[in-house]
Order: C-alpha cells, then sequence, then structure tokens
C-alpha cells in the first residue's frame, strides 16, 4: 500500500509498505481522509520525541471498513467509520471508569514513543481495535469526520468544566481548539461567548462560528476590558486554548470569584500563577486532556450542524501532497487551519 512515512526527522517519503493485517479483534479501515494534527507537525522534527521515525503518522481519521477480524460483530467491509486516536486498555482503575484519557496503558494511533509504535492513518489502510471505532452517519463526509478528534477535544474541556447553562464564557486563542471550544461551550447553554486573540483574521473566523463578541487585545489590556464589559465582575468561565503565561495569568484576571478557569493549551511547559489571587477569591483551574467518549456526542453535535467545523478545513489534498503541505505547517504559514489528506485522491506521483 502506498503510505507517508517519516523516514527521518524532517523527512517525509511516500513508499510502499505491506498492508497491515487486521488481527482478531481489529478492523483493516481503508482511509478516506486524515487530518494533519498540530501534534505531528511537532513530532515531525523531532522536538515532542513522540514520532520517532521511523513512523507512519496519523490518527485523525475515517474511512471504509475493508477487513474485520474473527472476533469483530459490529462492523462488516463497506461500513463507513472513524475511530478515536486514543487505544486504552479498557483492563486498568481508570479504564474501568470510563476515564480512558487517563488510561495506565494509554497508545496513541501513528505515535512511537520509545515505549510503543503504532503505525497511523497517513496511508491506504490502517488496523485499530474494534472498541475505538465507531459507525460514520452517512450525513457527515470524511473529512469532516477527520475533525472529530478535534472536536470531542473541545467537548471533553466544556465537560470538565460542568457549565450549567447560562454562563458567561471568555475563549482565549482562536486556533482550531479555541474555536471548536467556543461552539462546544455555545452548545452547553453559554449565553454569552467572548473570543480573544492577537490576529484578526482568527477573530473573524471566531465570528463566523458564533462568537457573540471580539476582542482584538492581550495581557492587561485585555483584562481591562473584560472587567468592562462584565461590570467589574469578570467572566464566569474561561476556556483558555493557548497555555503561556500571559494567557493564564489573563485568564486568572478574568474570571469572577468563584469561576473556573480551564486550562486546555499547554505551549509553556511551566508557568507562573498568582496564587494569592486564585486562593483568595476561590477560583477553580482545571485541566483537561484530549477526550473520554465524547466521539458519539461529538457525531451527533457536527450531524446536527451545531458544531461547524468546515469553516475549519483549509485543504483537502492527495496523500501524495502530504510532504509539501507538512513543510507549509511546519513554517506557521499564516491562516492555514486543518489540512486534511485523502490517500484515494490520485497525486502527482500516482
Ligand atoms: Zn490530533
Ligand atoms: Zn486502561
Amino acid at each position: 500500500m502506498k503510505a507517508l512515512l517519516l523516514s527521518q526527522y524532517n523527512q517525509l517519503d511516500i513508499t510502499d509498505l505491506p498492508a497491515p493485517v487486521p488481527g482478531a479483534d481489529e478492523i483493516l479501515v481503508r482511509v478516506a481522509a486524515c487530518g494533519i494534527c498540530g501534534s505531528d507537525v511537532h513530532g515531525y522534527d523531532g522536538t515532542s520525541g513522540r514520532r520517532i521515525p521511523p513512523i507512519v503518522m496519523g490518527h485523525e481519521a475515517a474511512g471504509v471498513v475493508a477487513a474485520a477480524g474473527s472476533d469483530v460483530s459490529n462492523f462488516k467491509p463497506g461500513d463507513r467509520v472513524t475511530f478515536d486516536s486514543t487505544v486504552y486498555c479498557g483492563k486498568c482503575e481508570f479504564c474501568h471508569k470510563g476515564e480512558i484519557n487517563l488510561c495506565n496503558n494509554r497508545q496513541v494511533v501513528g505515535v512511537s514513543c520509545g515505549d510503543y509504535r503504532r503505525p497511523g492513518a497517513f496511508a491506504e489502510y490502517v488496523a485499530v481495535p474494534q472498541r475505538i471505532v465507531y459507525h460514520l452517519p452517512d450525513a457527515l463526509e470524511f473529512q469532516e469526520a477527520a475533525m472529530l478528534e478535534a472536536v470531542s477535544v473541545a467537548l471533553h474541556g466544556v465537560r470538565v468544566s460542568e457549565m450549567k447553562g447560562g454562563e458567561t464564557v471568555l475563549v482565549i486563542g482562536a486556533g482550531m481548539i479555541g474555536l471548536l471550544t467556543l461552539q462546544a461551550a455555545r452548545a452547553a447553554g453559554a449565553s454569552r461567548v467572548l473570543v480573544a486573540d492577537i490576529d484578526q483574521s482568527r477573530l473573524k473566523r471566531a465570528e463566523g462560528v458564533g462568537a457573540d463578541e471580539t476582542l482584538l487585545l492581550s495581557g492587561a489590556e485585555l483584562v481591562k476590558e473584560i472587567l468592562r464589559r462584565t461590570g467589574g465582575k469578570g467572566v464566569d468561565l474561561v476556556l483558555e486554548a493557548v497555555g503561556r503565561e500571559e494567557t493564564i495569568s489573563a485568564s486568572i484576571a478574568s474570571v469572577r470569584k468563584g469561576g473556573t478557569v480551564t486550562l486546555i493549551g499547554n505551549i509553556s511547559p511551566e508557568v507562573k500563577i498568582p496564587l494569592q489571587v486564585v486562593v483568595s477569591r476561590q477560583i477553580r483551574l482545571q485541566g483537561t486532556a484530549a477526550s473520554a467518549g465524547e466521539y458519539p456526542e461529538a457525531i451527533e453535535m457536527m450531524t446536527s450542524g451545531r458544531i461547524r467545523v468546515k469553516p475549519l478545513i483549509s485543504a483537502v489534498a492527495p496523500l501524495d501532497e502530504g510532504p509539501r503541505w507538512f513543510e507549509r505547517l511546519y513554517t506557521h504559514e499564516p491562516n492555514l487551519m486543518k489540512v486534511i489528506l485523502d490517500p484515494r485522491k490520485p497525486g502527482k506521483n500516482a
């Protein structure tokens, strides 16, 4: 089969590899769409240490069942499917509680990190355990389904924030996750959603997917404006989708007493926080990681149109063009959001 292989850091090659053979409880998926994730781009040059070559990356995928192992009963060849990026063990104490994102033996499709190596979906075929596979409604296109991981991450971030409805919510960072998180907060009943970023074109997009108010501000200026717009009180919930010291400080200063700051972004490994403000104003700092069972809800939200992903897809390209798209994402070409590769599309090398 044709595959996009990270042969060494910063080098992707279109190669021919043997197609995987599905195990007894595995499903062989013929890939129809696979999104390039930020984590793939960070793995590409070796900085994250989670894509040790040689590895076929790619975990945001959808396609058609090509074959099923002998223990598989819920899927048959021809079914349209997608799958979770997380392969959980189903046996540890966290899995038993449904917290599969915290699984002690968690693996991710398309990752090699020293402990394990799991071939991903930048290829014509990928094999995955049936427990992570979901049926795809006909109304959902493969390229939309490739956005399900990101939508699930957004839904999980909102879920752990424990919204009750009627909140004023501030989303900091209008990148992919911020734009989905704002839609998830809206769907969870937020009465007012404000979005802050330092890039005007991102804020335009935020308006396009339902932000009530946008703020082209950061730091102290942002805090001042948020307090002005909330009568000095602050917002009920901040969904922080950047993860730098400045944006986390601004989040803490923008939330009301007893409010919640949910930390989604984590660009900086360490930041300083104003401890006395957090303690004396009884602010809840809540981390959120990946997703835990939100795929069915994400599929429903996208099918019903309550979460829209099409405005966030920048390009759908043949697999052969993968090396070029990785390079463009790696060099931070402006205005590029999600790029999806389709191995069925004929490329120049086909
Ligand atoms: Zn991803
Ligand atoms: Zn587990």
